[in-house]
């Protein structure tokens, strides 16, 4: 699985340097592939390729574009396999669900993609106007290592979509779905310049990207530092951001919710990909009164999602994805015991389980939504149960977080779930149950970000607005 190349202007092109990253297997801690470490020069060729590829590429018509979006998501399709061994070595998601959702579901978008600009309305006429979307020009996109190739696709399928080029830097713990891309792209002979890739760090590659003044748009999705940076450096530049930065989503059960299923499905969506996911509810409210009764079901919910090696078939959870990761998640459990939560589950590295990144599932109860295990994104299998008083102190408690991503309701009457989700300050609510949908706009409120991805609505992201009269 290793790359030597970058890949832009339809072809693999030598780094302008010889370092390379190395990329480590969560679970083994060893070095199992590596990629270049690009430069502000790698930078330069694949933005100038990727605004050479726009003069065509953005006036080709919308069935020809479609057509090749499916054309590359037919090429991907024969990857599921090696992309879901990738994925489970760089961030330990366990394989059957990286099989699902971490390869074919996000296959499944590109192609999705297609669709979405085949029944897009691209003119409307409004008084003596035509008003016409066009692309917006070359996007560059930075993508966080959690769900690497999702993140990659929730920029590149609209952007290609609707008629943009673009630049993508993945992250460096998990960049080989990323080449796995532009293979793809490569063996269907996609124009030149449409998807380039050059992987590197943030700090270099990243920063020369969202930099680039041959760069229209950028598209992230990270952390909260990051993007504060990134935000200030294509500010200096006018460049339009989209971004997506992690929350830290409430789950709101009501006090005449079934707890049998309500709890089981909050505990699910917590621990999702050991916890590394942004939409995770990681704050479950439950009324005080029932407090013992939710540490109860979620204790059970937990016992049945099995810590192990991501190979393993009977694995539910695999290590996170670093040291690093580990670390600060190991730190967070701490300050949650000292700032005087119940530990009711887990609490620290798991003694059967030495090598490999691995922390246990960990719930806490009593927990206060002022402690920092409330507050702040741990980004690992923490969850935090907080007992509320009152419907109205669920909802202030939910909304009292520097984030606003997603978060849930359950409760005894979908009527009385709606109520209480339309006051939740969040970019998306799931009530009683409600499944993901891969048609509904996802993206933050608040510090959670800025835009909207997934679905038919990510494609006005990537649009410019033409007024003309007559
Ligand atoms: P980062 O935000 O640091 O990284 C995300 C991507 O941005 C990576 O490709 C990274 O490069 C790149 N990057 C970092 N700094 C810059 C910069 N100044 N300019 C341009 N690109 C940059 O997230 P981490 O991976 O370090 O994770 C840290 C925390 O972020 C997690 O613990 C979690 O809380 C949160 N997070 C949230 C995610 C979400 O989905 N919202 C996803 C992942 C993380 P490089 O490869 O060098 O790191």
């Amino acid at each position: 699985m290793t790359y030597d190349k970058h890949y832009y202007d339809g072809a693999w092109q030598a780094s302008s340097g010889t370092e390379t990253i190395a990329v480590i297997s969560s679970a083994t801690e060893q070095e199992f592939a590596r990629v270049p470490r690009g430069s502000a020069d790698d930078v330069d060729r694949a933005v100038k390729a990727a605004r050479r590829g726009f003069e065509s590429w953005s006036r080709l018509g919308v069935e020809e574009r479609a057509q090749w979006l499916e054309k590359l998501a037919a090429a991907m399709k024969t990857r599921v396999p090696l992309i879901a061994e990738a994925i489970a070595h760089e961030v330990g998601t366990a394989l059957g669900f990286a099989t699902k959702v971490q390869a074919e579901f996000p296959i499944m978008m590109i192609g999705m993609n297609a669709k979405f600009i085949r029944e897009a309305k691209l003119e409307e006429e409004l008084g003596n106007s035509l008003v016409i979307k066009e692309p917006i020009g070359v996007v560059g996109c930075v993508t966080p290592w959690n769900y690497p190739l999702h993140q990659a696709v929730c920029k590149i399928g609209p952007g290609l979509a609707a008629g943009c080029t673009v630049v993508l830097k993945p992250a460096e713990m998990a960049p080989l779905s990323a080449f796995m891309l532009a293979e793809a792209a490569h063996e269907i002979g996609l124009p030149k310049g449409v998807l380039n890739i050059v992987s590197g760090s943030g700090r270099v590659v990243g920063e020369a990207i969202v930099a680039h003044p041959g760069v229209d748009m950028v598209s992230f999705t990270g952390s909260l530092t990051a993007g504060r940076r990134i935000a200030s450096v294509a500010g200096d530049g006018i460049k339009k951001v989209c971004l997506e930065l992690g929350g830290k989503s409430a789950f709101i059960v009501l006090d005449d919710a079934p707890f049998e299923k309500a709890v089981p499905a909050g505990v699910n969506n917590c621990m999702q990909n050991s916890g590394q996911t942004c939409s995770a509810w990681t704050r479950m409210l439950v009324p005080r009164l029932r407090q013992e009764e939710a540490i109860d079901a979620a204790k059970a919910q937990l016992a049945k999602l099995t810590l192990g090696d991501p190979f393993d078939k009977n694995t539910r959870l695999g290590p996170l994805a670093s040291a690093g990761q580990r670390d600060t998640v190991l730190g967070f459990i701490e300050q949650g015991k000292k700032d005087g939560a119940t530990l009711v589950a887990g609490g620290g590295r798991p003694s059967h389980l030495a090598t490999g990144f691995y922390v246990e599932p960990t719930i806490f109860a009593n927990v206060s939504n002022t402690m920092a295990i409330a507050q702040e994104e741990i980004f690992g299998p923490v969850l935090s149960i907080i007992p509320y008083d009152s419907e109205a102190d669920a909802i202030a408690m939910a909304n009292d977080s520097p984030y606003g991503l997603a978060g849930g309701v359950w409760g005894g009457t979908p009527e009385r779930a709606l109520d209480v989700a339309k006051q939740m300050r969040t970019g998306q609510v799931d009530i009683n149950g409600g499944r993901f949908n891969p048609l509904a706009p996802f993206g933050g409120y608040k510090k959670s970000g800025i835009g909207r991805e997934v679905g038919p609505l990510a494609l006005e992201e990537f649009f410019q607005l033409k007024s003309i009269q007559r």
